[in-house]
């Protein structure tokens, strides 16, 4: 049986943008998924360490037929071929792949927290989120909107991508 599988992507090196669309490829091209929708590219800063590059972030829905941890490993798999090094924890990373929701399943495993335990305080996933899933209630947390608006702040924003011919 099938599933709609919320996606949420990140990349601070090496071309932020051409890794998130390089994920979208590979995840569109997973077997037995299909690739839905997808929000536009959001810029944020880092968590934790500042010495590093700002982030660009995005989400995407997916409808598979694999399983959760099938997904899982499917995602470690594409993180590895755009040669993802961890360096440090929530350090600087080429591509990070993280599954948001799963359907409307609750998972905890010792490798997969369903819904994705951060998500609920984290702009950079809540905004493109609502964008293309509105009014979306997270299992246990209360609807995407709602989440937002209990945020402090946000400092995440939709990136636009500058004309190279347009000087600054
Ligand atoms: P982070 O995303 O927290 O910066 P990683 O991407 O390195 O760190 O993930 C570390 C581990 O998180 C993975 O080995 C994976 O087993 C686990 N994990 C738990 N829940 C999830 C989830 N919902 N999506 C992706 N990984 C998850
Ligand atoms: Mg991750």
């Amino acid at each position: 049986m099938s599933e709609r599988v919320y996606i949420g992507l990140g990349s601070n090196l090496n071309h932020p943008e051409r890794q998130l669309n390089d994920a979208l490829q590979a995840l569109a091209a997973l077997p037995d998924t299909r690739l839905l929708m997808q929000s536009r590219f959001y810029a944020s800063k880092p968590q934790g360490p500042q010495d590093q590059p700002d982030f660009m972030n995005a989400v995407c829905l997916l409808e598979t037929d694999l399983s959760p941890v099938a997904l899982l490993k499917a995602l470690q798999q594409i993180e590895q071929s755009q040669g993802r090094i961890k360096k440090r924890h929530w350090g600087e990373r080429l591509i990070d792949l993280d599954i948001l929701l799963y359907g409307d399943q609750s998972i905890q495993t010792a490798e997969l927290t369903v819904p994705h335990k951060e998500m609920a305080t984290r702009d950079f996933v809540l905004l493109p989120l609502a964008e293309i899933s509105p009014g979306r209630v997270i299992p246990g947390m209360g609807s995407v909107e709602t989440l937002i608006a209990q945020l402090e702040q946000t400092f995440v924003v939709p990136w636009v991508a500058l004309d190279s011919n347009q000087s600054a």
